[in-house]
């Protein structure tokens, strides 16, 4: 799989879910989930003293939408540095619920202007949130997070970061990032199955949010923490299944090691920009920004070109590949998640070029 996420996932984290039927509030169950937030403060090198993690049932989105909703407090502003279309997700969450924000955009195929973001800070005094993206999946974009954290610090409000598709590929530190809160779903960078997301934060933080508005039920980051607080559990029905698929995954995370599979990813992320490059296929974002874990690829200029024959043609072979998310030019994403190598790569290469000359597609 090519597309940004739910990534390709080993046969052990597939067949991790196959168990003997448990109902989710049994002590055996409360156990099983109190080692997995643990693990995820691991690989995110959260001090279990300051930090913890809070589990959702729900796509990565419902991370957006907690964080959003329940850390601004009454009177104050969030900040959105907002480069792209999932930054654009919680200006969204945002205006659904009437939340005073500021949508500070910019170029999506840049990395945020700081001395911009600084300006906001100073001329809004206002602002207790500064909200960024690490990597705009959309582009491929990886954004300054240490920095933008630092300034939001410097300028006292706490910072936020959607890492749903770097955590477990990008080392991540949230100490010396200066991230408060950070999430991921299980399905991106753990390899795991879809339907399990968690937010990664500061629990001194989340005891405060107590006292701030309410604006959702099901999605209230503090009533779901005092509920794994009290029992142990989720307060509402668990993905039963994919917990146990995630702690495979966690497993199998930290046997391969942050390091060793943060390479592994580069080196697929150079095996496709190599392969795209022979082709003679043209990029959007220049490599120097990109967080390479996705490659934005231009259309090429042939009436032959059919995304969705191409795609359909790779498919058919056991190749998924994904379309853009850019409005502004035709582009389809390559994406070096999940349990694959460069092997896989030059296979799909082969099989790519098979389908330009199948259609009699010319490439420049
Ligand atoms: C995938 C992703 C999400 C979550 O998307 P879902 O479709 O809700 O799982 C959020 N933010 C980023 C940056 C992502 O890449």
């Amino acid at each position: 799989m090519l597309n940004p996420g739910p990534a390709t996932t080993t046969d052990t984290v597939k067949m991790a879910q196959v168990v003997p039927d448990i109902c989710p509030r049994e002590k055996e169950f409360a156990g099983l989930m109190k080692g997995l937030r643990n693990d995820l403060l691991k690989v995110v090198h959260a001090p279990a003293d300051q930090y913890t993690s809070v589990l959702f049932c729900g796509s990565g989105t419902i991370n957006i939408d907690i964080c959003v909703n329940s850390l601004v407090p009454e009177g104050k502003k969030i900040l959105v540095v907002n480069n792209g279309a999932y930054n654009s997700r919680a200006v969204e969450v945002c205006q659904m619920y009437h939340i005073p924000h500021i949508d500070l955009k910019s170029s999506i195929y840049e990395q945020p202007d700081l001395k911009a973001v600084e300006q906001a800070l100073k001329a809004n005094p206002d602002v207790a949130v500064v909200y960024c993206c690490h990597h705009e999946t959309g582009t491929g974009v990886v954004n300054p997070i240490r920095e933008i954290g630092a300034l939001a610090h410097q300028y006292g409000a706490i910072f936020v970061s959607d890492t749903t598709s770097t955590l477990g590929m990008i080392p991540l530190d949230v100490v010396k990032d200066n991230v408060d809160f950070c999430m991921a779903s299980a399905q991106k960078g753990l390899m795991a199955m879809s339907g399990l997301s968690f937010i990664i934060g500061r629990e001194d933080i989340i005891r405060a949010s107590k006292n701030y508005p309410t604006r959702s039920y099901y999605c209230n980051l503090y009533l779901q923490y005092e509920y794994f607080e009290k029992t142990g559990e989720m307060h509402f029905t668990p993905p039963v299944q994919t917990i146990y698929a995630t702690i495979q995954a966690l497993k199998e995370y930290f046997a391969e090691g942050e390091t060793a599979k943060f390479a592994r990813h580069r080196r697929v992320y150079e095996a496709i920009r190599k392969g795209v490059a022979e082709l003679g296929f043209e990029t959007v974002i220049d490599p120097k920004i990109e967080s390479g874990l996705v490659v934005s690829v231009k259309y090429p200029d042939d009436p032959n070109w059919s995304f969705e024959r191409v795609h359909d043609y790779c498919y058919e072979r056991g190749f998924t590949i994904y379309p853009g998310k850019i409005s502004t030019t035709n582009t389809f994403r390559l994406c070096s998640l999940g349990a694959i190598d460069v092997n896989d790569i030059d296979d799909f290469f082969v099989v790519l070029k098979q389908a330009l000359e199948h259609f009699r597609i010319k490439l420049k």
